[in-house]
């Protein structure tokens, strides 16, 4: 199996412990470990598959505690820097009962955000067959720099880039800002997913149709996905384009389906570049894929409800 390697933030979003509230009407929170680049990586462990997760954790409770969780799933590797100097970062999430998610912050700065270049592991990157990162490293230096080093380390090596831009506008300091940097690293890579709501901010346009997704197209791309929740997702090639229905599940915490929507298909194409090229095969795919997002948001939080493979096909069985 070839190596799959995520970079950047791994933190903890305290949810809840009610549905349906907004922050401040929630009684209390529970930790649920998070932070998308880390999510992918687990998602791709548990599958089965290679991972590995390069980015630096506070030298806290929490930040231990979330290189424990790296290292209970069989299959992610880390390549962590510690540091003593900020705390770890911690995000209040929930969904409101309007459909809405409400995030809140700390990181002033956060541990994540403090990776410079030099404590980069090459030698990790340097083996990925398949590099996976977002835009939140882009947003301070020195981690910045340490993104743009390690996608050009990764590209040198011949590993297929994989972008999901992630955005989390309160993190940035303007729109216009997050819009700019996220399109800045935009053409280097082969694969991307974007989110209906990515798609709408990213493309100024209201409508979730072929049209907009299209004008995210960039000549190198090779495969470039929407995700529509409960409605599954639409895929785009140069060659062929079309849709895969979501399953319907019991959904009480929509926190992760994306990255283990991404974690899955990385986890598949990794060593046969070719599914993207074969509209039959990607598709099934798509399928697992879409039903490794459904099973996410059955549980709290993202990484505890990660599925492994069994989980998977026994809802893909039941929906035959
Ligand atoms: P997140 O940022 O929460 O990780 P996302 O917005 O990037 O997620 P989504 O579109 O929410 O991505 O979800 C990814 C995939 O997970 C969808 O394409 C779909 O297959 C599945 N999924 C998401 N939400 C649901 C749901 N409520 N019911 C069933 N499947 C879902």
């Amino acid at each position: 199996n070839g190596l799959i390697v995520s970079f950047g933030e791994m933190l903890i979003d305290f949810v809840p412990t009610v549905s349906g509230v907004s922050l401040a009407e929630a009684p209390g929170f529970l930790k649920a470990p998070g932070g998308a680049p880390a999510n992918v990586a687990i998602a791709v462990a548990r599958l089965g598959g290679k991972a590995a997760f390069v980015g630096k954790l506070g030298d806290d409770e929490f930040g231990h505690m979330l290189a424990g969780i790296l290292k209970q799933n069989k299959g992610a590797r880390t390549a962590l820097a510690f540091v003593t100097l900020a705390i770890h970062a911690l995000a209040f999430v929930t969904l409101r009962a309007d459909g809405e998610r409400e995030f809140m912050f700390y990181r002033n700065p956060s541990a994540d955000m403090l990776l410079t270049p030099d404590e980069l592991n090459n030698n990790i990157i340097y083996i990925a067959k398949v590099f996976h990162y977002g835009s939140i490293s882009l947003i301070v230096e020195p981690c910045r720099s340490a993104h743009l080093k390690a996608m050009e380390v990764a590209k040198a090596a011949g590993a297929l880039l994989s972008y999901d831009p992630n955005l989390r506008l309160p993190l940035w300091p303007s729109a216009e800002y997050a819009k700019e940097q996220i399109m800045s690293i935009w053409n280097k890579a082969d694969v991307i997913k974007v989110s209906d709501n990515e798609l709408e901010f990213l493309t100024g346009s209201n409508k979730i149709d072929d049209e907009s997704a299209l004008s995210l197209w960039h000549p190198n791309l090779k495969l470039l996905l929407v995700t529509l929740g409960e409605k599954g997702c639409r895929y785009y090639t140069k060659n062929f384009r079309g849709s895969v229905d979501g399953y319907h599940v019991n959904t009480v915490d929509t926190t992760g389906a994306g990255d283990s929507f991404v974690g899955s298909l990385l986890g598949k194409i990794v060593d046969d570049h070719a599914i993207i090229q074969d509209e039959a095969r990607l598709k099934e795919v798509l399928k697992y894929a879409c039903a490794c997002g459904a099973i996410t948001t059955t549980k709290k939080g993202a990484i505890p409800a990660l599925p492994t493979h069994s989980e998977v096909l026994s809802v893909l069985n039941g929906a035959k």
